[in-house]
């Protein structure tokens, strides 16, 4: 397994394999890697001839009073992780490598997909994923690119980028990897105490219960938004810091629900932020047939 510190040689690499002919796969993360991560990988895997899995904190993408410092970087153990899984490189710059003085480029996606949810809570974070990840693909120049639907905001304006940008990648977004009691896997679970760990499953039991509402019949946002505010509430550990329904192309917010919705939250447990989505499609006229019927 390769492991290569910047993006010449990272490019060098990727245009020989491109010569013989193979198909390139790119995941990108951050590094402390877990199932959520490892299920990016095998797509990768499965579906290119050769992967490459970068693993890079991006520092302009963490605001100043974030966790940049504290973000675990166990690299020994996520390259024995990958090499064991069959990676064929590991693109693992350092900053300055990747931010040489004088860089003074950026990549701002705008309008719906960065008005809500995560970007007004984190200014200047997606232009910091846009444009690390557009350096990525100049880096790697990957066929396709692997990314989670956990992070379902980021995945959306990287999607909008490529296809703005002519990017030429093939982006897909694989399915949320779980715990037991459905925590969504993150690297930032690391941080919380036994206790904050216990609570933080209330986020998917409260997604399930919108989902369910959902499912019931019910197409108003608002009793929607109070199903998963009322589970989440049963966690005094857990502070809400948004909860929105939304489209789930443009991610503009809905009042009355119908195609395909995301269901999106981000809650502080402990000192800890955690982030999760559910995207559900709404049959479409289940209400009406109800009513008929009574
Ligand atoms: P990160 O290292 O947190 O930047 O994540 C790198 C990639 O892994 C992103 O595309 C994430 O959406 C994805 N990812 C993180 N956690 C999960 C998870 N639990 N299930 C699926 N994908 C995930």
């Amino acid at each position: 397994m390769h492991i290569i510190g910047n993006p010449r040689s990272q490019q060098a690499l990727s245009r020989r394999w491109r010569n013989e002919g193979k198909r390139i796969g790119l995941v990108p993360t951050m590094g402390a890697l877990h199932e959520g991560h490892l299920s990016l990988v095998r797509a990768s895997i499965e579906s290119c001839d050769r992967t490459v899995v970068s693993i890079f904190v991006n520092p302009i993408q963490f605001g100043p009073k974030e966790d940049l410092k504290r973000y675990p970087r166990p690299f020994s153990r996520d390259c024995a992780m990958l090499k064991r899984l069959g990676v064929d490189a590991v693109f693992h710059p350092s900053p300055s490598a990747m931010y040489p003085r004088g860089f003074s480029t950026s990549i701002d996606v705008g309008g719906s997909l960065t008005r809500g949810l995560c970007a007004p809570r984190r200014p200047g974070h997606f232009r910091g994923v846009a444009t690390v990840v557009a350096k990525l693909f100049n880096s790697v120049e990957p066929d396709s690119a692997f990314f989670g639907a956990k992070d379902f905001q980021q995945a959306a304006v990287v999607r909008r980028m490529v296809a703005d940008l002519n990017m030429g990648v093939d982006v897909r977004v694989m399915p949320i990897v779980r715990e037991k009691d459905g925590l969504a896997m993150s690297s930032r679970n690391a941080y919380l105490s036994g206790a904050e760990r216990a609570g933080a499953a209330v986020l998917y039991r409260a997604l399930s219960a919108g989902s369910g509402k959902i499912a019931a019949g019910e197409r108003r946002s608002s009793a929607v938004r109070a199903a998963i505010r009322a589970v989440l509430g049963t966690v005094p550990l857990a502070r809400v810091e948004y909860l929105e329904i939304t489209d789930a192309e443009t991610l503009e917010p809905l009042l009355s629900l119908r195609g395909r919705v995301l269901m999106a939250l981000a809650v502080r447990v402990g000192g800890t932020r955690l982030i999760d989505n559910m995207c559900v499609r709404v049959p479409q006229g289940r209400l009406r047939r109800k009513i008929r019927r009574k």
